[in-house]
Parts: structure tokens; sequence; C-alpha cells
């Protein structure tokens, strides 16, 4: 039995000491996003079980053992705790009708829930920042992710140790075609199948393309080729793709046996791959899943997107050394005494509303220890009020790492004062 009063194993606090990377991480992400015209979704984390199926494939991994799935008890209905988030962005494109004026350009971002075996990089509750295009038959959305993608890992650091695994999937047709000669290839190497192969091999033998395990590697390597079965429109599709990325200058792998672990796609997937995260190393993955609306219930429509891996890019960035802007306040105020406590209220208020962030000492202490606590903070400057200051409505600004003297100044004095050395938070990028 688990201990109850213990964090559920895979799911992470997220302590203060991580947050500034992640806050800075989301802030790039959410400049980058409004930058190439996307707008926020925001979907519930449970879903009832049968989206999941009908998206992901009931033959996948995600659905046949990595959801959360449990019975309401009220109402005896199968839920699940969301385990990625394009199903339930289309399930709400349709519910509300958000194609009906044209294409729309989406992201999400959250937790999502897989119950899988927990290791560096792989989690039960992990977190995604997703992008769909809904509405656009491509191949221009395709190229569109792939340049977005491509523009996001150099704002973040990351550009040198990131590449990009290119792969179609063509139509239906040709996966068609393809999954006949991918069972008769399979069948005449029964004995080289393991389990989940074997189950998959009438069921939906293209998942055995995407097996994890090594002993069916060379197996795997020879198995035919997808690629070799791709029509025309799939070819044609796929070279503009391939131009696109040329004419900016982003380089690709083309990767055959890159099949992803869910249903939905058709022509372009693709991952964005690091050899820096060990076996955990995909960061990145999407591709285009023109029939899922309608497979959904909705009226057909192209679309594409992607999903990125947050804990995995985070730990890419401490692992090439990008640091977040340190978290730290502008001021720090000190106040010994009752007098001096109510009027260090008040000055705080007044820093704030001059756009300052002030960390107010709370808990009492002599000036000593609150002056270390002060200068542990980071804080740029400390601002001490006795009741003597607070008499006289004065106060002291100590420079710890900011500019200037120590001096004693009237409160409003202090505020201009501060402003000759700090930029107001509010005019200061996240
Ligand atoms: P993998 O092959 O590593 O299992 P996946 O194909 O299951 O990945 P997707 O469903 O494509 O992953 O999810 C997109 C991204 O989300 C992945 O590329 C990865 O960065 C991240 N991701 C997926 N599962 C986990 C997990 N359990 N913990 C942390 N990140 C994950
Ligand atoms: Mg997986």
């Amino acid at each position: 039995m688990s201990n109850p009063l213990r964090a559920v194993r895979g799911m992470n606090d997220l302590l203060p000491t991580d947050a500034p990377l992640w806050q800075y991480f989301e802030g790039i992400l959410r400049a980058w996003l409004k930058a190439y015209g996307y707008r926020e979704l925001r979907t519930p984390i449970l879903e009832h079980t049968g989206l999941f199926k009908r998206a992901i494939g009931e033959v996948t991994d995600i659905v046949e053992k990595e959801m959360y799935t449990f019975v309401d008890e009220l109402n005896g209905e199968s839920m699940t705790l969301r385990p990625e988030g394009t199903a339930s962005c289309v399930r709400a494109v349709i519910e509300h009708n958000l194609l009906f004026d044209g294409g729309k350009r989406l992201w999400y971002a959250g937790p999502m829930f897989r119950h899988e075996r927990p290791q560096k990089g792989r989690y039960r509750q992990f977190h995604q920042f997703g992008i769909e295009a809904l509405g656009y038959a491509g191949p221009d959305l395709d190229i569109e992710h792939l340049l977005m993608t491509a523009r996001l890992w150099k704002l973040l650091g990351l550009a040198d140790c990131i590449h990009l695994e290119l792969n179609s999937l063509g139509g239906a047709e040709s996966r068609a075609r393809h999954r006949e000669k991918l069972i008769a290839y399979f069948q005449t190497h029964e004995a080289l199948l393991d389990e989940d192969a074997k189950r998959r091999l009438h069921s939906n033998p293209l998942r055995i393309l995407d097996t994890k395990n090594p002993a069916m590697r060379e197996l795997v390597e020879a198995a035919p080729r997808l690629m070799d079965e791709l029509d025309e429109t799939a070819l044609a599709h796929f070279e503009a793709v391939k131009t696109g990325l040329d004419a900016a200058g982003i380089a690709y792998t083309i990767n055959p046996r890159l099949v992803r672990g869910l249903d939905y796609y058709n022509y372009t997937v693709f991952e964005w791959v690091t050899d820096r995260l060990g076996a955990q190393g995909t960061v990145c993955a999407g591709g285009r899943y023109d029939g899922l609306v309608q497979q959904l219930g909705g009226k057909a429509a192209p679309a594409c997107g992607f999903a990125m891996g947050v804990e995995r890019l985070l730990a890419l960035m401490l692992d090439v050394g990008v640091a977040a802007p340190a978290d730290v306040a502008d001021v720090y105020l000190i106040n010994v005494g009752e007098a001096a406590s109510r009027f260090a209220q008040q000055a705080a208020e007044t820093l704030r509303d001059a756009g300052f962030n002030v960390v107010l000492h709370g808990g009492g202490g002599s000036f000593k220890s609150q002056m270390k606590k002060a200068d542990a903070s980071g804080a740029r400057y400390a601002m001490i009020i006795g009741d003597d200051e607070a008499a006289a409505g004065e106060v002291t600004i100590k420079p710890l790492r900011g500019e200037g003297e120590q001096q004693r100044v009237a409160l409003a004095a202090a505020v201009d004062l501060l402003k000759a050395f700090v930029a107001p938070a509010s005019s200061r990028q996240l």
C-alpha cells in the first residue's frame, strides 16, 4: 500500500525553486504563440473514456495500458484523465462549432496523465504544450509548424541539440496496401515477435514499428516501408514539406520507421529528438491528422498539430545550462516595532503602487536577523523601518545589490530614488 500522505508515484510537485524556469519557459512560449497567431483553448482534464478510445485508437500503448480510467461512482460512467490534448481539442472544436467560419489555429497547455513506469523524462503526470491547426489542408501549415518549432528551439537556446526526424504516413489506401505487406512480413518472422507485437499483428501492425523493444529493432528495420507505398498526392505533399524546410534552412532526417504512437496520423509525421536525455529523447512530436474531426463526429476537416513534453524540454535546458532570470524582489522591507510594522504595510503598498515588487518581512525579529533574510532573499534593496522612522514618516534605503548609497529619506523620496535605479515591474518583460 502506498503512503497516502506522499505524492502519487510518478507525479511531481513543482517547488518554488524550480518554478522560475517553468515561468521563463512559459513566458517565451506565450510570446512565440502570439507571434504566429495561435489562440488558447482550455479543456477539462477529465473526459469520457470513449473519446480517447475513438481518437487515439484501441490498439495503442496509451489506450491499452496507460490511461487513468475509473468509473464515476455517482453515475456509473467510465471517465479518463486526459493522456494527451488533441482528442479534447478536437472534441471542443466540434462541440462549439469553431470551424464554422474557417480554419483555426489553437494552442493548449497543461498536465496529461499516463500510467507508465516512472523514470527520468517519463512521469505519470507530465505537462504538454500543444498546437493544433484545424481546417487547413496544408502543406503550408505542416511547414509553419516545423518553422515554428525550429524558431522555438532557438528562443530556448536549444537549437544545437535537437534535430528533426520526418516521415509521411500517406493516405488511407497507401496504409492499407502497406498493412498487407507488413502482416505478411511479420508472419514469416512470427517467432521473433514479442507479446505486444503478436497481439498487434492483425489489429494494428503499423504500431509494431513503433516498438521500444531493442530485441525487435533488426526485424523492424528490415520491414516493408510505408514510404514505398505512397501515392502521388501523398508524395507531392511530402515533397512540398521538404521543399519548405529546405527553403528555411532547417535540417532534417527522413525516418521511415517513424509512425507515432497514436492512430490518428496521416501524411506528415515528425519528431524533434535530442540525444542528451537518454532513451527519453523525443521532446516534441506531431503531424497531420486529417481524418480525426470526422471520426469524432464533426464535419470532415483537415488538421495538423504537435505536442511537446515540458519536463523533457526543461531537463534539456538545464542540461545545456540555460538559466531563468532570477526571481527576486526589488525591495525587502525590514520592520522592527509595532508602529514600524503598521507603517511598513503602508510603505509596501505605496511601493507596489509605483510598480515595484516588495517582500514585506513577516514574523518579527531583530534588525540583524531581518537584514540576514533580506540579503538571502536576493532583493536589490532593503528598506528599513524602525519605530523611529515610522514616527517621522521616513525610511532608510540600503542597496544590497543595486546602485546608490544608504540613506534615510521621506517615503515619497524613497520611491523616487528607487525609480531612478529600478524600472517598475510593470514595464519589465516577464
Ligand atoms: P514516448 O515515445 O517517449 O513514449 P509518446 O509517443 O508516447 O512518447 P506523445 O504522445 O507523442 O509521446 O507525446 C508528446 C510528447 O510528450 C513526447 O514527445 C514527450 O516529450 C512527452 N511525453 C509523452 N509521455 C510522457 C511521459 N510519460 N512523461 C513525460 N513526458 C512525456
Ligand atoms: Mg509513450
